[in-house]
């Protein structure tokens, strides 16, 4: 950096860790020039949220939003470059490549501090089938719109979720309570929740507490299928019908969510020869 300009902090994602990152750059050097490099069309929300949409308690994606791209432009002076992609670090250049998403036009940002906040995006495992309408995931924004707007979970009455970590629940809970769709109208979704752990919650409880959730759960009419890994989602016309777990047990449902772990985004960390921590997936 030269002495007469400001200093250039870019960041690489922009949601909890990227924007709280450019605040805090902001708040310690009121002098730099700082970009947040965003891949989603949004920026800075409470993917915690979701959840609560899907349901019906919050009434739209849009109030997860904490600051648009103008509030961090015109409260803080940051720009916000959504819906683009940095595919490549240069750290002897203090380069970042990026794509535009929709242009696919590529711009190349300079920095002298790079702050890489990519999280993590969602863990697929490897099941037979999963190629089909009807599967959703729930990692980001987006993902919680398409199970939002979603024909075939306004016609579902009934549903799997994959996967009983704190993801997996919070889906469960709000397709239990949703009261929109067919499900809705007619009182409640068949929900059922299929773990390949002996017990919900696996990494966060040990048998004696998940039981007592699990009790809770099936007080309010979910149905818990333990110790089975769902080895093959079935459907017919390729939408959904149901799955079968490995000990061959066959459940039909109208669609399934795969809330099976998260995998962190570090490839470009790694590409540009930055030594990474333990590599934690977890498996939810
Ligand atoms: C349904 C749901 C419910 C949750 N509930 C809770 C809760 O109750 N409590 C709690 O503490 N946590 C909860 N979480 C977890 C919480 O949302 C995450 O811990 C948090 O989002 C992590 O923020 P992050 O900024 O580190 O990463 P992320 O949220 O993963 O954001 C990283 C961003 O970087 C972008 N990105 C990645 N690579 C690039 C690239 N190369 N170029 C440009 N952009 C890139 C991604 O698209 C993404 O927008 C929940 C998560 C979900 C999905």
């Amino acid at each position: 950096m030269s002495d007469n300009k400001s200093k250039r902090i870019l960041v690489i994602g922009g949601v909890a860790a990227g924007t709280s990152a450019a605040s805090k750059a902001r708040r310690i050097d009121p002098d730099s020039d700082i970009k947040i490099i965003q891949e989603e069309n949004v920026v800075s929300y409470g993917a915690c949220g979701i959840p609560y949409v899907i349901e019906g308690l919050i009434s739209n994606f849009e109030k997860l939003i904490e600051r648009n791209e103008q509030i961090f432009k015109h409260k803080y002076d940051i720009d916000v470059i959504t819906n683009t992609r940095a595919f490549k670090i240069d750290r002897s250049r203090k380069k970042v490549y990026t794509t535009n998403l929709q242009s696919l036009e590529e711009t190349v940002f300079d920095y002298d501090s790079l702050i890489i906040a990519t999280g993590a995006r969602a863990s697929i495992p490897n099941i037979k089938g999963a190629n089909q309408r009807g599967i959703f995931l729930l990692r980001n924004y987006n993902d919680g719109m398409k199970i939002n707007d979603s024909d075939i979970i306004e016609k579902a009455q009934s549903c799997i979720i994959a996967g009983a970590g704190l993801v997996g629940l919070e889906m469960v809970e709000a397709f239990k309570k949703r009261r929109r769709g067919l499900a809705g109208r007619n009182g409640s979704m068949d929900v059922t929740v299929v773990e390949m752990a002996d017990h919900i919650l696996p990494t966060l409880l040990d048998k004696t507490m998940a039981k007592i959730v699990q009790r809770e759960l099936e007080a309010n009419g979910v149905k818990t299928i333990l110790g089975e890994r769902v080895e093959e989602i079935v459907g017919k016309d390729r939408q959904v019908t149901g799955i079968k777990t490995d000990t061959k047990r066959e459940i039909e449902s109208d669609f399934i969510v795969l809330g099976t772990g998260v995998r962190p985004n570090s490839e470009i960390a790694k590409d540009a020869g930055i030594e990474l921590g333990t590599l934690m997936v977890i498996v939810e």
